[in-house]
């Protein structure tokens, strides 16, 4: 659960913990820091009032508790001098090194950013961006800005309403996630329940009180299972270690709004409470298992041992869940001291393994590590961060490239996208309009793929000539990025929608004149149930809108738009041919509309045209009878003639 108030830390606290894994020459170093940063701050306040120095003492107490090496943690001491005291880089440097000086500007160089981006629409990809190169360079600059953020959540009650919600959504989207995949499960933890505490205060607040509810004593409840249980245990002779804790309230969110989406029950989630057994070896992980699944029942189903099947390599741990002690279920968690200290701190524990003999390292958490490792050789033997690049995307954000605008501009896209898409993503109009790509200054096709660095030039077309249709062909990989595609397809929507809307507006004024309806084609918006006239048009073109259908409508309102009493006369001229006459007198018999007077006009080159007097009260018969008359075989116009 997050604790909302302020535990100040004082320099002794952070020497006396330091000194439980580092030599005597870094606790030197480590006073030499608290000493200048100290001095560095002493006119700053806190917005709680509290010194400023007691803000880098938290993150450099985190980083302890991580184990982290003395360069991190001077640099946590230092993380705010450069922004905030006007220090400059050469003046750390000359008194702490390059290493610490490095990781002093990479720290300073994310929150810069931060800052710059607050008013932006989507300040998290922005930071995600600065924080993949900044892993780039050391990912200790990423475990200190965390940890930082750890601190700065733990503190967050007195900023302004507006910037808790801003800082804790972006807590939420992307240090969270960020501490998810270095394993730091410990933190991921804390920054969610933090930031869930602000974003989503009454969710938060129910949870609560429903596990308060739940066991009115439930840190009493806790602690009586902890002594029980190590009792138990240590009665069959296992060293033990055992925690209780409430689950995590952002975690029981989450299986609150699973619960609800397979239609369960919230109360049906019973373990809210979980206990962590700690043991020597693996073998007494199981011993103890037996031990707690002899003295209480096993709830069946609820059992994993991620001890024989790790799920995430980095994660060993048996669970299940039992009916305990007060007959209500239990989540319990055993595993040894070595399992649950990587659980904890994930990434953060290769510091405290780093001069140890390599064979006592577990294989499992030795193959997690491997890209952290690969990422601390290369920065150490060469230069070439492509590759290095290369790799960590795919753990850390798969398959995106990033690559750079003319102007140095950094841009991250999906692996696998094209000059295209780089275009599209600088402007939607610059994608429409890309005409030729030069990548590092020399031409390239607009389907060459992206890769890690490259300089992306776009030339723009003068013509106003939109894409190709063939960039929608997914096979001639134009496009590589769906947001890109989705766009183009939107172009030809729209250029269709154009087409459709003149193809309409045709017809209907086609319509309207040989109907001899002398009104505005607006009038026609509302009664064929459209917002605006481009929609009504645009259907009629699409073919939504059936012509039968337009005429049935005209005809249905014969009084409004036609004027006349249950009288038309209409002058159908087609190629006179045999038959002709007794197709017409066919359709007319059997459409219900009376014809009152024919007479026909025969014209010297083959056609003749015949003008009828028809009479009735149904518009629809009148439509259906026009719209039929219209598709006879040989006739060339259909229209309405005033009588003569
Ligand atoms: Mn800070």
């Amino acid at each position: 659960m997050p604790t909302k108030e302020e535990i100040i830390i004082k320099p002794s606290d952070l020497v006396k913990k330091a000194s439980t894994y580092l030599d005597a020459s870094e606790i030197l170093q480590l006073k030499e820091t608290i000493k200048f940063s100290t001095n560095a701050h002493k006119k700053q306040k806190r917005l709680s009032g509290v010194d400023y120095i007691t803000h880098p003492l938290a993150v450099a107490f985190l980083l302890t508790e991580l184990k982290m090496d003395i360069q991190a943690i001077q640099a946590s001491l230092l993380h705010d001098t450069l922004e905030d005291c006007g220090i400059k880089p050469n003046e750390i440097e000359s008194l702490f090194g390059s290493e610490v000086t490095s990781l002093v500007e990479s720290v300073t160089k994310i929150t810069a950013i931060e800052l710059t981006n607050m008013n932006e629409i989507t300040p998290e990809s922005e930071t995600m961006k600065k924080m993949f190169l900044a892993m780039a360079e050391d990912v200790r600059v990423v475990i200190i800005k965390i940890a930082d953020r750890l601190h700065n959540m733990q503190t967050l009650q007195f900023l302004s309403k507006k910037r808790q919600i801003e800082i804790s959504k972006e807590t939420m989207e992307v240090f969270a996630p960020l501490a998810d995949r270095l394993g730091m499960w410990q933190y991921k933890w804390q920054l969610e329940d933090l930031a869930f505490s602000y974003l989503e205060p009454n969710i938060y607040n129910q949870i609560d009180s429903m596990i308060a509810a739940s066991h009115p004593n439930h840190l009493g409840y806790i602690e009586k299972i902890v002594g029980v249980i190590e009792e138990e245990l240590k009665s069959n002779k296992i060293d033990v270690e055992a925690q209780g804790r409430v689950k995590h309230i952002y975690s029981i969110y989450k299986k609150m709004q699973r619960y609800a989406n397979e239609g369960k029950k919230i109360s049906e989630i019973y373990d809210l409470f979980a206990i962590r057994i700690i043991v020597n070896s693996i073998q007494d992980c199981y011993l103890s298992l037996g031990v707690i699944h002899q003295a209480w029942r096993p709830i069946p189903g609820a059992f994993d041992d991620y001890i024989a099947n790790s799920k995430d390599s980095l994660y060993q741990s048996i669970h299940t869940t039992v009916i305990g002690p007060d007959n209500k279920p239990l989540e319990v968690q055993i595993r040894t001291g070595d399992m649950h200290e990587r659980a904890e701190i994930g990434v953060a524990a290769h510091w405290k393994y780093k001069d140890q003999n390599i064979d006592n390292i577990d294989p499992r958490f030795e193959k997690r590590l491997v890209w952290l490792r690969s990422i601390l050789e290369r920065q150490i033997e060469s230069t070439d961060t492509d590759e290095f690049i290369e790799s960590l995307k795919h753990d850390l954000f798969q398959d995106q490239v990033f690559v750079y605008t003319p102007n140095s501009d950094l841009k991250m896209l999906p692996s696998g996208s094209t000059p295209v898409d780089f275009a599209f993503s600088v402007h939607t109009d610059l994608g429409f309009y890309c005409k030729e790509a030069k990548v590092n200054g020399s031409p390239v096709s607009l389907k060459y793929p992206l890769q890690n660095g490259d300089i992306v030039e776009i030339l723009r077309s003068n013509k106003k000539i939109g894409p190709p249709r063939e960039w929608l062909n997914e096979s001639a990989g134009f496009l590589g990025a769906n947001s890109s595609k989705q766009k183009v397809k939107q172009w030809f929507r729209k250029l269709e929608k154009e087409h459709n809307i003149n193809k309409g507006k045709e017809f209907l004024s086609r319509e309207l004149s040989r109907l001899k309806i002398n009104r505005r084609p607006k009038g026609f918006t509302n009664l064929m149930g459209f917002n605006n006239l481009n929609d009504l048009y645009a259907a009629i073109g699409y073919g939504d809108v059936s012509n039968k259908k337009i005429v049935q409508k005209i005809f249905e309102n014969t009084n409004e738009f036609l004027s006349l009493n249950n009288a038309i006369r209409i002058k159908l001229t087609a190629i006179d041919r045999v038959g002709l006459l007794r197709d017409i007198t066919t359709v007319i018999s059997s459409s219900g509309v009376n014809m009152i007077e024919v007479s026909t006009d025969e014209h010297n080159d083959n056609k003749v045209s015949i003008f009828m007097t028809l009479e009735t009260n149904s518009g629809k018969e009148f439509a259906n009878l026009f719209y039929d008359l219209d598709v006879i075989n040989d006739v060339i116009t259909l229209e309405r003639v005033s009588r003569t």
